[in-house]
């Protein structure tokens, strides 16, 4: 399994990227390709299912990195076929932080119409519900998975064929879904109603591609053709293109706001827009909104670049890397000793202190978890010499997410339980400003910032208003925000 990363746990995590592909040739190779690109969207494993006429349905399911496993190539020659799914994978639902092979997805199951295979990216918000009904019903669960609950609804259903049993099984499920599913001869895609995790269509020659981002269509040299709309579902075969079906009662779509501020690659488009675009925007929005005397704008690498040179040119003032990044970070220095690990930022970041010494600082970053990070970085930053230190950051989370990302409880996150003040006292710094919500809004292009009676997109991190009420965790005794 890949290290943990020195800050890992300061930083929040995307849980899954899913891809698939239809009509090429080694059809599994490309899927390898699409997932090594959606590394950065869950690096605990991976997995991948094809299925070749002759040779029917197989699987190849890792733990670790998608480059460690699927460059093998006696590996890929056991998953032939012009027809692939795969799945990349960070736990949060299931058995976190003791992922078991049997949790890794795709995952499959043999209906009497033939086999499918699907791979989710989001998370199931009454997961726990449909699984005690399931189970009471006499579903055999082979996972800690909610995915799996999506088998299961497809399994009971009285559907003539794969997809129609997938519409019904996604009409049980609340919560975000993006789904990558295949049946022997159909590549199928879905968004869930309110379109909350991403989902890109493209096109590769003669065949179809689905992805979690338009960066690993890149990487297998396909063309973007659109965005899967929220509440969507694609049936793609090789002879017959893309059929689109609207399988949900119609609603305003919420996607993930965060995809834009942390998730997503920057060289990847969200509804034709550059990620790196979006976050230089932030930037400009910040330095709007939170100007203060400085001599220098540094990012915190690498997420906080693009927001930094955002500030900096709509500030005036120069930008220098401040911090370097130590590329060569390998699990060879991580795992033996917990010595080494309680060096923690230090071994990924080092200050450049020629560019720092005498000088005031403003370091921006794209979020603030637990504040564990921006305190060591803040003491390395005056150990340098810098005169003052300024934090901007990209996004205030104070909230929990259920719809597939990793969050800590509300009570570990520094914006849920102090103010900006009591953040910058707590954090030792001179200054420290987040982005206004609406600023948000302004950045990824909603000129009137957000709008309050009907938010465009999913924001409960910063907010606390969840789209979907996560029925599971509120059981659990979590405490949505009360009505304004
Ligand atoms: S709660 Fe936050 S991270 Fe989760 S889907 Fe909504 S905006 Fe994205």
């Amino acid at each position: 399994m890949p290290p943990a990363h020195p800050f890992d746990d300061d930083k929040l995590k995307e849980e899954c990227g899913i891809f698939g592909v239809v009509g090429v040739t080694d059809a599994a190779n490309f899927v390898a390709l699409g997932l090594h690109a959606l590394q950065h969207r869950g690096q605990e494993a991976g997995g991948i299912v094809s299925h070749h006429p002759d040779h029917g349905f197989n699987s190849a399911r890792r733990f670790g990195y998608v480059r460690d496993n699927f460059t093998s190539q006696k590996l890929m020659e056991t998953l032939p076929g012009e027809l692939a799914i795969g799945h990349v994978r960070y736990s949060t639902a299931g058995s976190k932080g003791q992922t078991q092979i049997r949790d890794v997805q795709p995952f499959f199951g043999e209906f009497s119409m033939g086999g499918a295979a699907i791979a989710h990216n989001g998370n199931i918000t009454n997961a726990d519900a449909l699984r005690r009904e399931l189970i009471e019903r006499g579903s055999i669960f082979q996972s800690s998975s909610d995915s799996e609950c999506i088998i299961h609804l497809m399994a009971r259903s009285l559907q003539r064929n794969i997809p129609e049993r997938m519409e019904d099984a996604l009409r049980r499920v609340e919560g975000a879904f993006s789904v990558v599913a295949m049946t022997r001869t159909k590549l199928i895609g879905v968004r869930d109603p309110l379109g909350v995790r991403p989902l890109v269509l493209g096109k590769i020659g003669d065949g179809w591609a689905l992805s979690s981002e338009t960066c690993a269509l890149d990487i297998i040299g396909a063309d973007y053709v659109r965005e899967i709309e929220p509440g969507e579902m694609v049936v793609i075969t090789a002879e017959h293109g893309v059929e689109s079906i609207r399988p949900f009662r119609p609603q305003k779509s919420r996607f993930c706001i965060f995809e834009h501020v942390y998730f997503s690659r920057p060289d990847s488009i969200i509804g034709d827009r550059s990620v790196y675009e979006t976050r230089r925007q932030i930037g400009v929005e910040l330095a709007r909104e939170t100007s203060v005397e400085a001599d220098l704008v540094c990012p915190v690498p690498d997420s906080g670049t693009p927001a930094a040179i955002g500030y900096a040119h709509e500030s005036g003032i120069p930008y220098g890397m401040g911090i370097i990044r130590n590329q060569y970070m390998g699990r060879t220095f991580i795992e033996p000793t917990e010595q080494i690990r309680n060096m923690g930022v230090r071994l990924k970041l080092n200050v450049n202190r020629a560019l720092i010494k005498g000088k005031r600082v403003i370091l921006v970053d794209d979020s603030v978890v637990r504040g564990t990070t921006s305190r060591k970085i803040k003491e390395m930053i005056l150990d340098a010499g810098a005169a003052e230190v300024h934090f901007r950051i990209a996004s205030p989370t104070a909230w929990p997410c259920f719809y597939g990302v990793d969050t800590p409880q509300r009570e570990k996150l520094l914006a849920a339980t102090m103010s900006e003040d009591e953040m910058r006292e707590h954090l030792g710094v001179d200054s420290l400003k987040f982005i206004s919500l609406d600023g948000l809004y302004r950045a990824v292009g909603e000129a009137s910032g957000r709008d309050p009676k009907s938010p465009q997109y999913c924001d409960a991190c910063f907010s606390g208003e969840y789209p979907v009420k996560p029925s599971d965790m509120v059981e659990k005794g979590f405490q949505m925000k009360a009505a304004e």
